[in-house]
């Protein structure tokens, strides 16, 4: 079997380009480009890594970005202060609290802060239970754009049966819920699941979101199953340096199944991207109301 490699770059750059010319014409029937504000506070490096790239995209899909850079020594009245200001700011579509906080800000306090409609990261429970009872909201990222890059090969995934390893609020339980919403029959798998090879071996669809480099050999999957690897983790390449791998043993992995998203370039490339279309999203949607 020769198995594909889901290019989740590709699929990115179509999105990114459908989310470019909906924005061009929307802009030009409001007289204002959807806003996306992003805050970070301390300069946690990764951070701000995230929070430049994540401008940077939103600049070159037309949107207006907004940067709040809040020093680490900021209070969590300060930003919730700022959180405030954000939701009745009327040219800001979309806020993102850019994640970890410092550890003296209460995260979960800041993200109830955050009004359900420009939630973009749909990390808020307002939409965690509009996404549970089938009502419409803002959906995490990572989880659809998971769900993106099973329609590249799978057209419909009804009745098929999706093993999700890893159950944390913001991918494995958001991507169970909307595999469910899709008609899988879906099973959660995670620390505590007894012989978790034998669950994996039964999945059609395995998405795999654990933190785990390589946890999921080859011979743990059914032969013929489409695989996610949500995983990025960074671990000792031969020459001295870093490489990134996934939570699949992705070379032992193409001996068995039929597609399988590559780590880096699978479903990283889709987070960016989805942001982008829940501020489009939420943008349309305030227009309308
Ligand atoms: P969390 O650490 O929050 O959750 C990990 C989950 O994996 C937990 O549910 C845990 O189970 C489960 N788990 C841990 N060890 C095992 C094991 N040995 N066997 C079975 N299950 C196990 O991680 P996240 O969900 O935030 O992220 C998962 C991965 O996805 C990470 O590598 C992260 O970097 C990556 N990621 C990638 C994104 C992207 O854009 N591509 C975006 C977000 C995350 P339990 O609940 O029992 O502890």
């Amino acid at each position: 079997m020769t198995a594909q490699l889901i290019d989740g770059a590709a699929v990115a750059a179509r999105l990114r380009q459908t989310i470019r010319e909906r924005v061009a014409s929307l802009t030009a029937d409001y007289g204002r480009a959807p806003g996306l504000a992003v805050v970070l506070v301390g300069s946690d490096p990764a951070s701000q890594v995230y929070v430049r790239n994540k401008g940077k995209a939103t600049i070159e899909v037309g949107m207006h970005s907004i940067e709040h850079h809040l020093d680490a020594s900021t209070s969590e009245a300060e930003l919730l202060a700022l959180v405030a200001r954000l939701n009745s700011d009327p040219g800001v579509d979309g806020i993102l609290v850019q994640l970890p906080l410092p550890g003296h800000i209460d995260s979960q306090r800041v993200l109830l802060a955050i009004d359900p409609d420009k939630d973009v990261d749909g990390f808020h429970p307002i939409n965690a239970g509009r996404l549970m009872t089938g009502q419409t909201g803002l959906v995490p990222c990572t989880p659809s754009g998971c769900m993106l890059l099973l329609k590249e090969v799978l057209p419909s995934l009804a009745g098929l049966h999706a093993v999700v390893v890893g159950r944390s609020n913001i991918v494995g339980k958001p991507i169970a819920q909307l595999l469910l919403q899709a008609d899988c029959t879906v099973t959660i798998a995670h620390s505590r699941t007894r012989d978790l090879p034998a669950v994996c071996r039964s999945a059609d669809i395995l998405i795999a979101a654990v933190g785990r480099p390589e946890m999921i050999k080859g011979n743990w999957l059914k032969t013929g199953a489409v695989v996610i690897d949500v995983g990025i983790n960074r671990i000792a390449a031969a020459d001295g340096k870093t490489r990134l791998v996934g939570d699949v043993a992705t070379q032992e992995a193409l001996q068995h199944v039929q597609a399988i998203t590559p780590v880096p370039g699978g479903v990283g490339p889709m987070t960016i991207a989805c942001l982008l279309n829940n501020t489009l999203t939420a943008f349309e949607r305030r227009q309308r109301s």
